[in-house]
């Protein structure tokens, strides 16, 4: 067995035993297998090992893993900052993208989605960390934005992300994840229809069931430590 397979069932085993704790269905959480700055090989070794959903967060690095392993059947999500110059890239390449926190992004993403693909899938990123955190909009400005994107035609909103500070608190990190999870409800009750909570890292899957994730980004865990971040150039 290599390391990329025992590393990836023992990621299962924790979010069944956190399902378990939880008491939900394993299969409500999906395993998101987060694979920026790892070579294309490795993805290529984790589809091996039955893993099919991998997400990245800079566009050049992500458009040369897409086309090296466009013989595979990947579905590929966008989990990074993005700017305006590469959404055209994201709308035509990737299945999700979980970092929307602007408008104009959305709008542009939405315009760009090639006619042939389906729907791009999306999350509205939200900052539950307060001053602790750069990325994902207010909590208080996300039913705006929310509802203006669920408007638009080419996506389709399906929930919520977050990326909290990180903290070995687990308690902190329970309460950062239920802030999003009420979001999503009252957003529920707002009328729309989200199935989405996407939370929950390496460090973090346990709290981030417990509180409701269904889907959780997973990178170190599966194929180790990251050394350097890429240059995205481009
Ligand atoms: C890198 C990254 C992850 C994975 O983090 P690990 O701690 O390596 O599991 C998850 N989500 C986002 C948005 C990331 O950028």
């Amino acid at each position: 067995m290599t390391t990329i397979d025992a590393n990836l069932q023992a990621v299962h085993a924790r979010i069944y035993a956190a399902c378990f704790a939880a008491h939900r269905p394993v299969d409500t959480v999906r395993l998101v297998a987060v694979s920026k700055t790892w070579p294309a090989d490795c993805v290529r070794e984790a589809v091996l090992c039955g893993q099919r959903v991998f997400a990245e967060s800079y566009v050049q690095e992500s458009l040369d893993k897409i086309v090296r392993l466009a013989d595979l059947d990947i579905e590929w999500h966008f989990i990074g900052p993005l700017q305006s110059n590469k959404t055209r890239a994201v709308a035509e390449n990737f299945a999700w993208v979980h970092s929307l926190d602007r408008l104009k992004i959305a709008e542009r993403l939405a315009a760009q989605r090639p006619a042939h693909l389906p729907p791009l899938q999306v999350c509205v990123q939200v900052n539950v960390s307060s001053e602790a955190s750069k990325s994902g909009c207010a909590l208080a400005e996300a039913p705006v934005l929310a509802h203006a994107i669920a408007k638009l035609p080419g996506l389709r909103l399906r929930g919520l992300m977050a990326i909290p500070e990180p903290t070995g608190d687990s308690g902190l990190q329970r309460r950062r994840f239920a802030l999003l999870r009420q979001l999503l409800t009252q957003l529920n009750t707002e009328g729309l229809a989200l199935d989405t909570l996407s939370m929950g890292m390496s460090h973090d899957l346990e709290a981030a069931i417990l509180e409701g994730a269904t889907m959780v980004r997973v990178g170190t865990a599966i194929f180790g430590a990251r050394n350097a971040r890429p240059v995205d150039n481009k």
